[in-house]
């Protein structure tokens, strides 16, 4: 059985609709995927009228985008109710953040001499309600600013970078517990890539755990290198947390993040099933 949990369509910033999607895993032999768009439900129905058709099995899922000490944090929920009124609260809360700091964001480009308009951001976003900085790189590759999404985060978009602005995101701990409450399984996406080891240290990891009830960490992600994961697993292991496997894959939005190049192990994947369903969480 091949399993790869966290997955994104062009519902947030993959470049693949939900149905897409679903049947390329299934051309790719996946068995489950995890759809995990950014801070939104909305291409779960999609996604699994396609799974159903193409004969895998969807697991509901969403990243949100919280902080952690004003860095950046990633966490995915497994089966939460996506009529759970305070979770759907606080997604528009950071939908609306993120959209907010678009202005600020384009007067940066354009002191760094790469006008770009709101417009011309919007042609990039397609129908997704969940606007983001991949929007405004591809908006900036179109305008031959930049050669690919890639070169664009890593000039000016990466955090505290030239063209970076700040937004609401939800502190890491509040969006643990609300994860929870709407019955889901809380997972910390790539908690060792890009840096982030700085803030989601060993003692942070262990107090989400005991305190917050994480449930799980991301081990086997295409950010982390061997050592990393070596590392990661015996924490996880020590903590009692589910190492899951994903390759967190964007479409055509993201190099090196092909669907399946990371999976999670069959057991892992049983034992998140069996807990949503115990606290009666969407499946
Ligand atoms: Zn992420
Ligand atoms: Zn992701």
């Amino acid at each position: 059985m091949r399993i790869d949990l966290h997955t994104h369509s062009a519902v947030s910033d993959g470049t693949d609709t939900p149905t897409q999607l679903v049947r390329k895993a299934a051309e790719e032999g996946l068995d489950v995927i995890g759809l995990t768009d950014h801070d939104t439900f909305d291409g779960l129905r999609e996604a699994r009228l396609a799974a159903a058709e193409a004969g895998i099995t969807v697991l509901p899922g969403l990243e949100m985008s919280c902080k952690l000490d004003g860095a950046s944090v990633h966490l995915l929920g497994y089966g939460c109710d996506p009529h759970n009124q305070p979770l759907l609260d606080e997604l528009t809360r950071v939908r609306v953040g993120r959209t907010g700091r678009l202005p600020e964001m384009l007067l940066k480009l354009t002191d760094l001499g790469m006008p770009i308009s709101e417009e011309e951001i919007a042609q990039h976003v397609g129908g997704s309600p969940s606007l983001g900085r991949p929007h405004v790189a591809d908006a900036m590759v179109a305008k031959g600013y930049v050669k690919d999404r890639q070169e664009a985060f890593d000039k000016y978009l990466y955090e505290g970078g030239p063209a970076y602005a700040n937004r609401y995101s939800c502190d890491i701990r509040r969006g643990i517990e609300l994860v929870r409450r709407a019955n889901g399984v809380a997972v910390i996406a790539h908690p060792w890539g890009r840096g982030r080891d700085r803030e989601l240290t060993p003692a942070v990891l262990s107090e989400l755990t005991l305190e917050y009830r994480l449930e799980g960490v991301e081990v086997d992600h295409p950010d982390h290198n061997q050592a990393t994961r070596q590392r990661l697993r015996s924490l996880a292991a020590g903590l009692g947390l589910l190492a899951l496997g994903s390759s967190d894959h964007h479409g055509l939005g993201k190099v090196g993040h092909a669907l399946g190049c990371e999976t999670t192990p069959v057991e892992v994947y049983e034992e998140i099933i069996r807990r949503i369903r115990q606290r009666g969480g969407q499946l």
